[in-house]
């Protein structure tokens, strides 16, 4: 039997495949032992991860958002890890049914990645699409990453709790200065992935996304006023219909595993 995780900012989710599905907060568990015991109490002969951090040939590079680290090699069984916007695109473009996909996810970070004629585009690094982590504005605050003025602080989950600890606000989008920072940067950053990769669909998905479903409907209706015509010449801005994009795609690359 083989194993699906999703590793983001705040959760774990899992899947047997095709048996059975589990959540799990990071912050309640120790994540490689958590990892460990399913492995070792369904008989698992194969992991996929999806990782909400940089990941470059099978290796975890770096993971501004989580906290639980984890070292695939001890599991002593055949692993693939994968970045979890990759993993998405992948889902998404199978849901489609198309070559040309870009993903834009805003959850606890915000990322986005992009298939073209069909395959992923990577990188050099396979860091091709760390939209988070382009300059926008300076904010009083740093980001994971260490820098000042990504649009990550603005247009992510994560982004919205630290300008609401230093407002002294809710982290809600209900609240009027909020909900400008954070449209405003979406719009942005939506405007420079449909420049950057001319695809045929862009798909938005992510926690924040999916919990304020009319934010969809503001990027669709003010997209014009941030990106150039011809990039939004017969592109179409969707909102995903999966439920976890990542573990879906996920899935796919572990059918490549024996
Ligand atoms: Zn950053």
């Amino acid at each position: 039997m083989k194993l699906a995780l999703d590793i983001g900012g705040t959760y774990v989710r899992w899947e047997i495949v095709d048996k059975k599905k589990g959540k799990e907060q990071l912050r309640n568990i120790d994540l490689q032992s958590f990892i460990e015991d399913l492995i070792k109490k369904s008989r698992i002969t194969a992991v996929g991860i999806s990782y909400a951090g940089q990941v470059c040939n099978n290796e975890i590079l770096s993971a501004p958002n989580i906290h639980a680290t984890i070292e695939p090699e001890k599991f002593g069984i055949p692993y693939i890890i994968e970045n979890d916007l990759k993993c998405a695109v992948l889902a998404e473009a199978k849901f489609f049914n198309t070559s040309s996909i870009t993903a834009l996810y805003s959850g606890t970070g915000l990322g986005s990645a992009s298939v073209d004629q069909g395959n992923l585009i990577r990188g050099y690094k396979n860091l091709a699409g760390e939209i988070g982590h382009i300059p926008y504005k300076k904010a009083p605050f740093r980001c994971g990453c260490g820098k000042d003025n990504c649009i990550e602080l603005y247009a992510s989950g994560s982004g919205l709790q630290k300008w609401a600890d230093y407002l002294k606000i809710e982290a809600t989008l209900k609240n009027e200065k909020l909900y400008k920072l954070y449209t405003e940067a979406l719009l942005y950053a939506a405007a420079t992935t449909l420049t950057l990769f001319n695809p045929s669909i862009l798909v938005l998905g992510g926690g924040v996304i999916k919990h304020n479903l009319g934010i969809i409907e503001v990027i669709q209706e003010n997209i014009t006023h941030y990106a150039p015509l011809f990039a939004l010449r017969e592109a179409q801005i969707k909102l995903t219909q999966l439920e976890d994009a990542s573990l879906e795609g996920v899935k796919i690359l572990l059918e490549r595993l024996p």
